[in-house]
């Protein structure tokens, strides 16, 4: 089923697992989701870097999996800088046959090893191509802190107008740890005229390095209350993941309060954190 086509009478929630490294056994992620079968996502979307880490097989085989084992929508991630037209081309035959209907179209960054293709230079041009082949819901990406490459905030939101209006009927935000950040960003998205539903990207951080890493990468702010809980128990590993879950349950909580269309939970693999999180906040997504 195409997600934009789920009841959505209640906010969407879902989840964000990637696939294993090249080296590592597939069933791993299988262990994952075996033990997030109490958690009841909207759907399930698999990442896919864009430099290859895993092959678009391997990405494609546990996004089908997900449909017909485990019964829960799945979503492909599709980064396009890497992709000839005839690669994306077949890629989406590939996401056909094996029954998914529903692609996060993406630009994906760029290796400092690896010179682009440039036949998609942004997400937009991949959406476009994949309403020409037609039979999917797409989505895109958007940044509630700005694209880290925009010229500017404004910018950001004319790209992100136009990446929408080539056909994209939902949108999914990188992680950010400051509802208002996220609240004023869908201001400006209204008033540009952006009317598909934006789900709200939530990590719950439980290793202060990987975390600054990861704002690093992405560009997201640690609230001052944040960075003292992180400063605090740093150095222990089961205070740190209770602060940060209790932190994630906390943004959620607000998020919903707020009337959010929904929450995309980054689990990093991770089905305790996942779980205890789903346990606390299943009854407030349903009210
Ligand atoms: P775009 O929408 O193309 O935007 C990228 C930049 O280009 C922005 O600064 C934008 O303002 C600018 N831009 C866009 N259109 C135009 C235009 N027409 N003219 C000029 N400038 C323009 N990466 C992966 O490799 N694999 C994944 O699985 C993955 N999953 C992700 C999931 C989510 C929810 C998010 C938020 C990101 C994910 N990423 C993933 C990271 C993403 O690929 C990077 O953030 C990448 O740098 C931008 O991708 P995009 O699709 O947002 O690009």
């Amino acid at each position: 089923m195409k997600i934009n086509e789920l009841n959505k009478s209640t906010p969407v929630f879902s989840l964000e697992i990637f696939p294993p490294k090249k080296t590592a056994p597939i069933d791993t992620i299988y262990n994952t989701l075996n033990e997030l079968s109490d958690v009841s996502p909207d759907f399930i979307s698999v990442t896919f870097g864009a430099g290859g880490s895993v092959s678009n097989n391997t990405m494609i085989s546990i996004a089908s999996t997900i449909k017909d084992k485990y019964k829960i929508e799945s979503v492909a991630h599709m980064p396009c800088i890497y992709l000839t037209r005839d690669d994306a081309e077949h890629m989406l035959d590939e996401l056909k046959a094996n029954g998914i209907e529903n692609i996060l179209a993406l630009r994906g960054d760029v290796n400092p090893d690896i010179p682009p293709v440039y036949q998609f230079r942004h997400a937009s041009d991949l959406v476009e191509f994949i309403g020409e082949y037609g039979g999917f819901n797409v989505i895109g990406a958007c940044y509630p802190e700005t694209h880290l490459e925009a010229a500017s905030a404004a910018e950001d939101i004319k790209n992100l107008k136009y990446k929408v209006d080539c056909g994209c009927n939902e949108l999914i935000s990188q992680l950010f740890f400051d509802n208002n950040v996220f609240y004023s960003f869908l201001e400006k998205c209204e008033i540009a005229g952006i009317n598909v539903p934006v789900e709200a990207g939530i990590m719950p951080v439980t290793n202060k390095r990987q975390i600054e890493r990861m704002t690093r990468m992405c560009g997201a702010k640690l609230p001052e209350k944040f960075r003292r809980v992180l400063d605090r128990y740093e150095f222990n590993d089961e205070a740190l993941r209770d602060a940060g879950i209790a932190y994630a349950i906390d943004q959620i909580t607000d998020l919903m309060a707020n009337g959010v269309s929904g929450v995309h939970l980054y689990t990093m693999n991770n089905p305790y954190v996942a779980k205890r999180i789903y346990a606390a906040v299943k009854n407030i997504l349903k009210a």
